[in-house]
């Protein structure tokens, strides 16, 4: 059994450096260009398999040539990609991405063949989906996601929500989530709660439990996490202090990283220290599944850091 089962996204990433975004009709011209392979769900199934975790993708590319390249980079980071499925006549999935000096981004979406994972190929492309961790975000149909949460809860599986791109979201997808992982705008789009502090995180996470979602993980950027487990108090958990170069993929690498962590059986404050120092090694490099740290660099991160650890609280 596969431990950690990702359903979602693969795309083709074209990044584009400048030093600042164009505005609306202006063309400017970037300093590099780099063709490389991304998706939330590919992303993160890279972050969970490079951080250690036995790694399943289910998922669907189009029948370009670029896509048998990815499926092969995949399957080198030790992925299972025996359910990603080639769909005809379609495109993979494409990001346009742009990165500022700032390490900012802005990034325009073509779904392509993640369009094409509905329940019916869901079905197609895997046997099963039993696993002790799914893994989902929201560059897949809706439908998919609910069908894979709703098989996996029913064989016992854990399931892990990063809700993102941003959208709203049925009770019918919440009350089948264990573990939601949001960014401070994801959070603001569910529960309609700024998060702008403390006291929002709360609330946010608050609104959250009261889906029925037992632990709230919102990823405040270089401010760090906030947990929020039913029933108890809420609490901010620091990051590492970094110098962020391009902020691509941070919540990615953030939710495969603690996903392995898990699968390792590590208790869940020490889970969110790993997956932040994976987070924090991957804002210093550029790209998305370029800049993801494999166990061992986060392994060294976090010993270089010990003593400033978020779990000891030593800041
Ligand atoms: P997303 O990429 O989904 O918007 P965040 O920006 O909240 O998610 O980042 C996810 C996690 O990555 C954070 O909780 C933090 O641990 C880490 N991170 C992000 N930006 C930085 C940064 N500038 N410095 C250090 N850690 C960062």
């Amino acid at each position: 059994m596969m431990t950690v089962t990702v359903v979602g996204s693969i795309n083709i990433d074209h990044v584009i450096r400048l030093a600042q975004f164009p505005r609306p009709g202006e063309t400017l011209t970037g300093d590099d260009y780099q063709i490389i392979a991304g998706g939330k769900g590919a992303n993160q199934a890279v972050a969970a398999a490079r951080a250690g975790a036995s790694t399943r993708l289910i998922a669907c590319v189009g029948d370009d040539a670029l896509a048998h390249s990815l499926v092969a980079g995949f399957a080198k980071d030790g992925i299972n990609t025996q359910a990603i499925a080639s769909i005809r006549e379609v495109n993979t999935g494409v990001a346009l991405i742009q990165v500022n000096r700032e390490g900012e981004n802005t990034i325009a979406l073509a779904a392509g063949a993640n369009a094409h994972l509905t329940p019916e190929q869901l079905q197609h492309n895997t046997a099963g989906l039993a696993c002790q961790q799914l893994l989902l975000q929201l560059e897949i149909p809706l439908a998919t996601n609910i069908a894979a949460a709703t098989q996996a809860k029913a064989q016992g599986a854990t399931v892990i929500l990063n809700p993102a791109p941003a959208q709203a979201l049925p009770e019918e997808l919440l009350c089948l989530v264990d573990v939601i992982t949001p960014n401070e705008t994801e959070a603001e789009q569910l529960t309609g709660i700024v998060v702008s502090d403390n006291k929002g995180a709360a609330q946010a996470a608050a609104a959250l439990h009261n889906k029925g979602i037992a632990t709230v993980i919102i990823t405040l950027g270089a401010r760090g996490v906030w947990l929020s487990e039913q029933g108890q108090t809420g609490q901010l958990i620091p990051g590492f202090k970094v110098n962020a170069l391009d902020t691509t993929a941070a919540g990615d690498t953030f939710n495969g990283a603690l996903l392995a962590a898990l699968e390792h059986q590590q208790p869940l404050l020490n889970a969110i220290a790993f997956a932040q120092a994976g987070a924090a090694l991957s804002v210093t490099r550029h790209g998305a599944q370029t800049s993801i740290p494999y166990r061992a660099d986060i392994q060294a991160f976090l010993d270089a850091h010990l003593g400033r650890s978020p779990v000891n609280g030593h800041h």
